[in-house]
């Protein structure tokens, strides 16, 4: 018995890492107040066993929010994270998980990355999908989609296009100017109607007064927005309670929670009505858990979100949320946003719904013809 546990544990073991980048077209480009984006350049990763089985993580260069770029995540993979994890073995998964979070400072989306490709070795490992390693029965899960920043009058278009494709949930972007961003609210839900949940994100892109302006006003004409995403800078928590505190509206922290301290300081001094949980800020799958627990003790609802990531960090989200009361909405919408999806197995776009793999781990057979490999460690 023990002989077979110490085979098992060997077969395991961590003994290579291939790096590359993806570069995936989107349909559109994809406009925030903080940047904009024409690609999926994601660094994408295959992390083989001694047994050959590979497991699978994604990053997504964020700079503006996360402060990573394409050289800084291959950086920290080849030289801080991975060299720390090699010859060890999967099986000693919590020990490794630990390792990832303490290998540097910062670095969110690079760690993110490897422990998602531990996440799916060890689910490989158990033979099941990652949703039902990660304790969910679900597998069809309902995204959010979103809309770019414009004039509001071709965003109005965006969203009837949008509703006509199926989706109920239309998260619109804001925050480059508090009377104009009144004006895209107001047109957008003249033109979609109120049977469609219109949730907006100001991308820290307004002061405390500009978000209290914006919000009085749509609440005064029952413009029924069910949500208010990061309306100030990411440090300024005093500012974000502030607006919680003078407004009727949910406040939802996304820049300002990027670790489980961050989480537990927002829920602990009241300063959000929510937490938005996206891998590349906390660093992983792991992290995401304690920071969805600390939510659960506080019986404070989730957002699931994502940069603007490849369907391989998309199918590891979406696994996070199935099973998963608490996570009231799911924003996964790059899988919609690319003009078509390169990667064969894991999650896949139906009917303006997210479907997860019955196969194990991820459920990734093959990367397409989507990556261009830069380097291997052995
Ligand atoms: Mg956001």
């Amino acid at each position: 018995m023990i002989q077979n546990e110490e085979f098992r544990k060997y077969l395991m073991i961590i003994k290579s890492i291939s790096i590359g980048k993806t570069k995936i077209p989107l349909k559109k480009p994809f406009i925030t107040a903080l940047r904009r984006a024409d690609f999926v350049e994601d660094i994408v990763i295959q992390i083989k066993t001694q047994c050959g089985k590979i497991g699978y993580g994604s990053a997504a260069p964020t700079s503006a929010i996360t402060g990573d770029t394409q050289d800084s995540i291959v950086f920290a993979i080849r030289n801080l994270i991975f060299p720390r994890i090699k010859d060890k073995s999967v099986l000693e998964f919590e020990n490794l998980l630990n390792i990832i979070q303490n290998s540097c400072a910062n670095n969110t989306s690079p760690k993110a990355c490897v422990d998602m490709a531990l996440h799916d070795l060890f689910a490989q490992y158990c033979n099941i999908p990652l949703y039902q390693f990660l304790g969910g029965t679900e597998k069809i899960i309902d995204t959010v989609n979103t809309i770019s920043v414009k004039e509001p009058s071709e965003m109005a278009k965006d969203a009837i296009q949008l509703v006509e494709e199926g989706f109920k949930i239309l998260k619109v972007k804001v925050g480059l100017n508090a009377d104009e961003d009144i004006v895209r609210l107001k047109t957008i839900r003249k033109a979609v109607g109120y049977d469609i949940i219109v949730l907006t994100d100001a991308n820290q892109g307004w002061t405390p007064k500009d978000a209290i302006k914006v919000i009085r006003a749509i609440e005064s004409e029952n413009l029924n927005i069910n949500l208010i995403e990061q309306p100030v800078k990411a440090w300024d928590f005093e500012g974000m309670k502030y607006i919680r505190e003078q407004t009727g509206s949910f406040i939802m922290a996304d820049e300002s929670c990027f670790s489980p301290r961050d989480a537990f300081r927002i829920l602990s001094e009241k300063v959000a009505d929510g937490l938005n949980i996206k891998l590349m800020k906390c660093g992983g799958i792991y992290n995401a858990r304690t920071i969805y627990s600390m939510a659960n003790t506080f019986n404070i609802p989730c957002m699931a979100g994502c940069m603007l990531e490849s369907p391989i960090g998309l199918t590891a989200m979406a696994s996070f949320v199935s099973g998963r009361q608490l996570i009231k909405f799911v924003d996964l919408d790059p899988i919609y946003m690319i003009k078509e999806n390169p990667i064969v197995g894991g999650a896949r776009l139906e009917n303006a719904r997210i479907v997860l793999p019955d196969k194990p781990g991820l459920g990734i057979e093959s990367l397409g013809n989507c990556v261009e490999f830069i380097c291997e460690i052995k």
